[in-house]
C-alpha cells in the first residue's frame, strides 16, 4: 500500500504547489493570460521580434489587465527597485521588482504605489498604465517575469 499512498501524497502536494500566487489584476480573478492579438501572444516562450529584426522569445507571461485597473501583489515580499522596460520612454514605461516568499518577479507596465519596501500578498502594488495609448488594440496586460527568466505560468 505504501507506493499508492506516496503517489496520492505527491499528487496532493503538486496540486497545492500550482497557482500559489494571488490575483494580480482587478477584474481578472483567474490570472487569465493574454491570448494572441495583432502584436503577438502572451504566453511564455511566444516569439518576439526585436527592432533590429532578430528573433527572441517572450520570457514572461502577460496577465490580462484593463488600463487603469488596480494591480495586487501576487505574494508577500519586498519591492526591491524600479524596473524601466523601455530605453525610449513612453506612457507604460514603469514597473517594479518584487522578491519574497521564495519568488522574485518583475511586474511591468504598472505605476507602482512605491519603489521600495514591504508589501503583503493581495495589497495594491500599483495601477495598470494606459497600454492602449501606446499599443492600440493590444490586449492590455501586466507583464510578469521571473527574475531568473524561468517560466512563471505554474504559479499563476
Ligand atoms: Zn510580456
Amino acid at each position: 500500500m505504501f507506493p499508492l499512498r506516496l503517489i496520492v501524497l505527491v499528487a496532493l502536494v503538486s496540486l497545492v504547489a500550482a497557482g500559489q500566487w494571488g490575483q494580480i489584476c482587478a477584474g481578472n480573478p483567474s490570472n487569465k493570460i493574454r491570448g494572441c492579438d495583432g502584436y503577438g501572444c502572451g504566453h511564455y516562450g511566444a516569439p518576439r521580434k526585436s527592432k533590429d529584426g532578430s528573433r527572441r522569445q517572450h520570457k514572461g507571461v502577460d496577465v490580462v489587465c484593463s488600463d487603469g485597473s488596480t494591480v495586487f501583489a501576487p505574494f508577500s515580499g519586498t519591492i526591491e527597485r524600479q524596473v524601466i522596460p523601455y530605453k525610449q520612454n513612453n506612457a507604460i514605461n514603469n514597473g517594479v521588482q518584487l522578491r519574497g516568499s521564495g519568488f522574485c518577479v518583475k511586474l511591468l507596465y504598472i505605476k507602482p504605489v512605491k519603489y521600495r519596501g514591504q508589501i503583503k500578498k493581495g495589497d495594491k502594488i500599483g495601477v495598470m498604465l494606459p497600454m492602449q495609448s501606446v499599443y492600440r488594440g493590444m490586449t492590455s496586460h501586466v507583464h510578469v517575469e521571473n527574475c531568473d527568466r524561468t517560466n512563471p505560468t505554474g504559479n499563476l
